[in-house]
C-alpha cells in the first residue's frame, strides 16, 4: 500500500470513527478506533503509520477550519458533496501518482513513487474475470488483486445501501453534474428528451452490462490461467491509460458524445450509458434500505399541495404520490430528503420506516468502500506481485502486447 493510499484510507475511516463518536455512538466509535489500532498492530507497517498520522493532521485540520463538517453536523447535501469530493481529490492524487510511475516506467527509470493498487479499480472486466476464476477455479489473481476486490466492494454497496455509491462516491458521477451545471449556465432549459424516447435510451447501459457480462461469462475457465499470467493482464491498467491518453478517432468522437449526454441531461451518462449503474440499479432492487415515504405525516394526507421531493429528483423520480422508491435510477442521494418541509414524512429507511440518516448512510458507504481494502491489504489481497522490471520491459513493447 502507498502512502497516498494509507492516508486516503485512514483518513476515510477515522473521519467515520469521529462521526460516530459526534453522533453520540461513542461504543462505536472506540470499536472503530480499537479495530484501526489492532489493523496498524498487525501490519507493522510504517507507511500506514505513517498514513494514519497524516490523516490525523487532516482531521484536526478539518476541525480547525471547519468544524461542523468536522462534526457531520451539515446539511444532506453539503454532507454528500464533501464525501464526493474528497473521494474525487483522493482518486486525483492517486492519479497524478501512477502518472509518475508509468512515465518513469516507461523512460526506463527505478519509479520514486510506487504503482497505486487502487487504480485497479478501473479494471472491473479483469476482475470480474478473476471472480469467475476465484469460483470456478479457486485461483487467486496475484497480478491485479484489488480489481477483483474494488469490484466486490462496489457491487456490495448496491446490494446494501441502493445506488450510494453512484450518488455518493463515483467520480464520474460527479464530473457530470458539473458538467451539466456549467451546461445550463450557457443554456438554462431543461432539454428532457421526451418519455418514449427516455426509456430505449435508459436501456443502453443494460446492453453495454449484457456485452460485458458476455465477454466474461463467454471466457472458457480453463482459459482464466492463461489470461491472468499472461503479459496483457499485468499491463492492462497501463493499456487502458494509453487508450484514454492517446486516444483514436472513433474514440474522440465517443468520449465527445459522452460529453454532450452528461451535459445535455442531468446524469445523462449515469442513466444511459454507464454498465456499472446498470449493475447497481439491478443489484439495488435487493437492497433493503429505500427512499420510503410516510403517507400520514406527509403534508399530502393533510389535503396540502406538494411535491417537493419529486421536483428535487435529479432522476425524475415521481417520489411524491410513491410509498417507496424502488427505482433503479434512485442514487440514494437524499435531495428528496432534504427538500421535504415534513422531517417524518420521508427517509431512506429500512422496511417499518426505520430511517438511517444521511451520516449513517455516509458512513456505511465509506465503511465499505475503505475497511474492506484494509482487511484484503492486512490478508495479503491487495498488492500487485508484478514487479516494476517486468512492467517497465512489457511497457516499452505496449504496442504489441495483446489478449
Ligand atoms: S428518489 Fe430521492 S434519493 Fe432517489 S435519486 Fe431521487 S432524490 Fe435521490
Ligand atoms: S416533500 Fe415531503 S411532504 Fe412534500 S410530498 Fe414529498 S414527502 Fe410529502
Amino acid at each position: 500500500m502507498t502512502i497516498t493510499e494509507s492516508v486516503t484510507l485512514m483518513l476515510a475511516l477515522l473521519y467515520g470513527a469521529s462521526q460516530l463518536w459526534w453522533a453520540g455512538k461513542r461504543y462505536g466509535a472506540v470499536a472503530a478506533a480499537v479495530s484501526l489500532l489492532i489493523a496498524l498492530a498487525i501490519s507493522a507497517s510504517p507507511v500506514l503509520l505513517a498514513g494514519t498520522l497524516l490523516a490525523i493532521a487532516g482531521l484536526a485540520l478539518l476541525q480547525w477550519r471547519k468544524p461542523a463538517l468536522a462534526k457531520g453536523d451539515v446539511r444532506i447535501n453539503e454532507l454528500r458533496a464533501a464525501c464526493q469530493h474528497f473521494i474525487a481529490l483522493a482518486l486525483l492524487i492517486v492519479a497524478v501518482q501512477y502518472t509518475i510511475n508509468s512515465l518513469m516506467l516507461k523512460a526506463g527509470m527505478t519509479p520514486v513513487v510506487s504503482r497505486p493498487n487502487v487504480v485497479d479499480a478501473f479494471l472491473p472486466i479483469a476482475g470480474a474475470i478473476e471472480v469467475k476464476g476465484i469460483v470456478s477455479l479457486g485461483l487467486w489473481d496475484q497480478t491485479h488483486p484489488a480489481a477483483a476486490i474494488m469490484l466486490g466492494i462496489v457491487l456490495l454497496t448496491g446490494i446494501l445501501c441502493k445506488r450510494a455509491f453512484c450518488g455518493w462516491a463515483c467520480p464520474i458521477g460527479l464530473a457530470g453534474e458539473q458538467l451539466y451545471r456549467l451546461r445550463k449556465r450557457f443554456v438554462k432549459e431543461e432539454l428532457m428528451p421526451p418519455r418514449w424516447l427516455d426509456w430505449p435510451l435508459r436501456m443502453l447501459k443494460y446492453l453495454l452490462l449484457a456485452a460485458f457480462i458476455y465477454l466474461v461469462v463467454g471466457m472458457p475457465a480453463m482459459g482464466i490461467p492463461n489470461y491472468l499470467q499472461g503479459s496483457y493482464h499485468k499491463i492492462a491498467d497501463l493499456k487502458m491509460a494509453l487508450f484514454f491518453l492517446t486516444p483514436g478517432l472513433i474514440t474522440l468522437c465517443c468520449f465527445a458524445l459522452i460529453m454532450m449526454i452528461a451535459s445535455w441531461r442531468r446524469q445523462g451518462f449515469c442513466r444511459y450509458l454507464c454498465p456499472y449503474g446498470a449493475i447497481l440499479g439491478l443489484l439495488s432492487f435487493l437492497s433493503p434500505l429505500k427512499i420510503r415515504r410516510n403517507h400520514s405525516a406527509c403534508l399530502l394526507s393533510k389535503g396540502m399541495k406538494c411535491d417537493k421531493c419529486t421536483r428535487a429528483c435529479p432522476a425524475n423520480i415521481i417520489v411524491h404520490t410513491k410509498t417507496t422508491v424502488r427505482s433503479d435510477e434512485c442514487q440514494a442521494c437524499m435531495r428528496c430528503v432534504a427538500a421535504c418541509p415534513k422531517k417524518e414524512a420521508l427517509g431512506f429507511a429500512l422496511p417499518g420506516n426505520h430511517a438511517v440518516s444521511a451520516r449513517s448512510l455516509m458512513l456505511g458507504v465509506l465503511t465499505i468502500m475503505f475497511f474492506l481494502p484494509l482487511i484484503a491489504w492486512l490478508l495479503g489481497y491487495w498488492d500487485s506481485q508484478t514487479p516494476d522490471a517486468v512492467r517497465m520491459q512489457l511497457l516499452q513493447m505496449i504496442d504489441h502486447v495483446g489478449h
